[in-house]
């Protein structure tokens, strides 16, 4: 296989803590939005997407007004909520059609397209996840690094393992799934242990910090900062 940029970038993740596409899938939602908020907030067609969609998901919008651009996220919500009080005014004013106003309501703020940030993430998602599995087949360097890593979360090892992977990639990525997962509960054992009412110590905040990664484990990693 030729080794190009994304190869390098999968690799580079991978030797980072955590699941590595989670890693790059949230690296993807982000350029998006970093994207959106200094060029395409004047760009129709995007806008027109986004109006679509009545926005962007929950976790975007968030991202979007405090890690990128309160501005963006004014003119881009400006027009959302535009946008919801002509669809409410449009339901009102139809009169003797067989739905309720509230069904006719309900229709016109319902989102007709999804969240771009999210489809930036999960093209993301599929594209590096593809590229693992395929490089777990036989490339040295890839194995060595994955066998030293982190692994996957739980999330993205079924959508691995759902890829048909070859039997020398899934044997690979159970091996470090079960040192992971093993390792992760034996770092929560102290809470589980404390949580016995005739145990008399208390958790502390460091017994705490070992919650994230298990969280991580079975859910996918928290976008931070
Ligand atoms: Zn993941
Ligand atoms: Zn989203």
């Amino acid at each position: 296989m030729e080794k190009h940029t994304p190869y390098y970038e999968l690799l580079e993740a991978i030797r980072q803590s955590g699941c590595p596409v989670c890693r790059l899938a949230i690296r993807s939602g982000d350029r998006f939005l970093e994207t959106y908020s200094y060029e395409h907030v004047n760009d129709i067609e995007i806008r027109e997407l986004v109006r679509a969609a009545r926005g962007f998901c929950h976790h975007h919008t968030w991202r979007l007004f405090h890690k990128h651009s309160p501005l963006g996220t004014a003119l881009t919500f400006f027009d959302i909520l535009g946008e919801a009080s002509q669809q409410i005014g449009a339901a009102k004013e139809q009169q003797g059609i067989m739905r309720s106003l509230a069904a006719r309501v309900r229709k016109g703020l319902t989102p007709q397209g999804t969240c771009l940030g999210c489809d930036a993430q999960n093209n993301a998602e599929q594209r590096h996840l593809g590229l693992l599995v395929e490089t777990l087949r036989g490339d040295r360097e890839a194995q060595e690094t994955y066998a030293n890593s982190d692994g996957l979360c739980l999330l993205h090892l079924r959508t691995a393992l759902g890829s048909r992977p070859a039997r020398e990639a899934t044997e690979l990525l159970l091996r470090v799934q079960e040192k992971r997962i093993a390792a992760v509960r034996e770092q929560m054992s102290e809470i589980v242990r404390k949580a016995d009412y005739r145990v008399k110590e208390r958790v502390t905040p460091k017994d705490i910090d070992s919650l994230p990664a298990a969280l991580a484990q079975v859910v996918g990693e928290e976008a931070l900062d």
